[in-house]
C-alpha cells in the first residue's frame, strides 16, 4: 500500500532540539555510515522502529548496496536478522514512492513474525539514490504522521548521500586526471628524450654521409664519438624504460650471491672516474666488511645511479661513498654538498618520472633511476631513504639486511 501524506500534520512534533541534532549530523559526518549510526539514537525517541536499513544504488551496477543496517529493541534477536526489507527496498526504488507494508497474518502470536515495514526512497531531484526501510515488529502500526516524519528525515540523508556521492565522483575524476596527467607527462618526457639522441645521430651520421664534404680524421672523430655517446644514452633510457615496466609488474628475478660489497663500489667508481675524469670521490668504510648477499649486477647499478645523479645534480661536489655496519644489516650512503633537494619534492623524488622541475634543463634524464632503484633496494629487503637540506647537499642511504 501507498500513503498519501499530504494530509497529515507532524506528529511527534519536531522540536527545534531534533532539527539541531539532525542538522548537525548530516553536516558534520564525514559519510553516510557514521550520520546514521549517529542519528539513529537521536531519531529513536521520537519514533519507534527495530530494525533500520538504508540501501543504496549503485551508480555502475544500479545494484541495491546496504550502505547501514541496525538492528535496535526487539530487532536485536537473531529471527530477526531477516527482515531487512530487501524486497521493499527494491520496490521503493523502483516505484520512487514510499511504501508501507503490514503484516499479512493478523492472528499470528508472535510479533518477530508480523513486522511493519515502512520504505521511503532518497530522492535528488529526478535521481533516485536509494531506500531506507524502518521495520517495527509487532504494533503499534506506523501512523501516517510518523511517515510524514520518516519522510522529514528521508529527505535530510539525501542531501547527505548527494554530497557522499558527489565527493567519490570527484575523487574518481581527480584520480584519472591524475593518471591522464601521469601519461602526458611521459609521452611528452619520453618523445623529448627519444628525440635528443635521435637527432645527433641522425644529423651527425648524415653529415658524414655527404659526399660533397671532406672531413679530417680529427672531425670524424669527434662526430663519431657523438653518435657513439648518444647511442648508449638511447640505450640507457630502453633499459630503464624496460626495467621499470618489469619492476611494476613484479616481472624482475634477483640473482642473489655472496657479494663483497668493497669491491664493488670501487669498480663502480672507477667506471665514474674513467668518465667524470675531474670529479672527486671520496670512499668510507671500515677496516673490515664481511661479505653480503645481493644482486651483484642490480646492485651496482643502483649505485651507480646514485653517483651519477650526484654528479649530474650536485657538479663541483665531491661524491662521498659512506659504507658502516649497522645492526642486522649495512647502509651504503652517497652524499654530495650539491645544491639540495627542496622539501617539497621530497616525498616525490621516488616516483616514477618524477623530476625536479628546475632541474630539467639542467641534466637529461627521465625521472625512472631513482624509481628502479628503490625497486631493487626493496627487492633486496633494504630501504632507499633521503635525506637533503637546500643549499647544503643530499644524502641518499641504503639500508640492506643482512639477510635478504
Ligand atoms: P633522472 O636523473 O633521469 O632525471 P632520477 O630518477 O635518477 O631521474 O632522479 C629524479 C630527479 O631527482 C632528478 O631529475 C633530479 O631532479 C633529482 N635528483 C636526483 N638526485 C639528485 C641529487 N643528488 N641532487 C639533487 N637532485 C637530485
Amino acid at each position: 500500500m501507498t500513503t498519501n501524506s499530504a494530509q497529515v500534520t507532524i506528529f511527534p512534533p519536531i522540536d527545534i532540539a531534533f532539527l539541531y541534532k539532525v542538522n548537525k549530523i548530516i553536516g558534520e559526518s564525514k559519510d553516510v555510515h557514521s550520520a546514521m549510526d549517529a542519528l539513529v539514537p537521536v531519531i529513536r525517541p521520537y519514533f519507534i522502529f527495530d530494525n533500520v536499513v538504508l540501501f543504496l544504488v549503485d551508480p555502475l551496477t544500479l545494484n541495491l548496496e546496504v550502505a547501514f543496517a541496525k538492528a535496535t529493541g526487539r530487532g536485536r534477536s537473531a529471527e530477526a536478522d531477516v527482515a531487512w526489507g530487501e524486497i521493499i527496498g527494491s520496490q521503493v526504488v523502483e516505484t520512487r514512492r514510499v511504501i508501507l507494508q503490514e503484516p499479512v497474518d493478523s492472528i499470528e502470536t508472535d510479533r518477530l513474525r508480523r513486522p511493519h515495514t515502512l520504505g521511503l526512497p532518497l530522492l535528488e531531484k529526478s535521481e533516485v539514490l536509494g531506500a531506507i526501510i524502518f521495520i517495527r515488529f509487532g504494533s503499534p502500526p506506523f501512523t501516517p504522521d510518523q511517515t510524514v516524519f520518516a519522510e522529514f528525515l528521508t529527505d535530510h540523508l539525501a542531501v547527505l548521500v548527494a554530497r557522499d556521492k558527489l565527493i567519490k565522483e570527484n575523487s574518481r575524476l581527480e584520480f584519472q586526471y591524475r593518471t591522464f596527467q601521469v601519461q602526458e607527462d611521459f609521452i611528452s618526457t619520453l618523445s623529448h628524450e627519444l628525440r635528443t639522441p635521435l637527432g645527433y645521430i641522425k644529423g651527425y651520421s648524415t653529415t658524414l654521409l655527404r659526399t660533397d664534404a671532406n672531413w679530417d680524421d680529427k672531425a670524424r672523430q669527434e662526430f663519431l664519438t657523438i653518435i657513439d655517446q648518444e647511442t648508449d644514452r638511447l640505450e640507457d633510457l630502453l633499459n630503464n624504460l624496460l626495467d621499470s615496466a618489469k619492476l611494476q609488474s613484479g616481472m624482475i628475478m634477483m640473482d642473489f650471491q655472496v657479494v663483497r660489497l668493497d669491491a664493488l663500489v670501487k669498480d663502480v667508481i672507477i667506471r665514474a672516474q674513467l668518465h667524470n675524469q675531474d670529479q672527486v670521490f671520496q670512499i668510507e668504510m671500515p677496516d673490515t666488511l664481511g661479505p653480503i648477499h645481493a644482486d651483484p649486477g642490480r646492485l651496482a647499478q643502483v649505485l651507480e645511479n646514485l653517483v651519477n645523479n650526484a654528479i649530474k645534480y650536485a657538479p663541483g661536489s665531491p661524491v662521498i661513498i659512506r659504507i658502516s655496519v649497522v645492526p642486522d644489516g649495512i647502509t651504503l650512503e652517497v652524499i654530495d654538498k650539491g645544491a639540495g633537494i627542496p622539501e617539497k619534492y621530497q616525498s616525490k623524488i621516488f616516483d616514477r618520472f618524477f623530476r625536479i622541475p628546475d632541474q630539467i634543463s639542467v641534466a637529461h634524464g627521465s625521472g625512472l633511476g631513482l624509481f628502479i632503484c628503490k625497486q631493487i633496494v626493496q627487492a633486496h629487503g633494504g630501504k632507499l631513504q633521503l635525506t637533503s637540506r637546500v643549499g647544503e647537499g643530499s644524502s641518499f642511504r641504503i639500508f640492506l639486511p643482512t639477510q635478504p
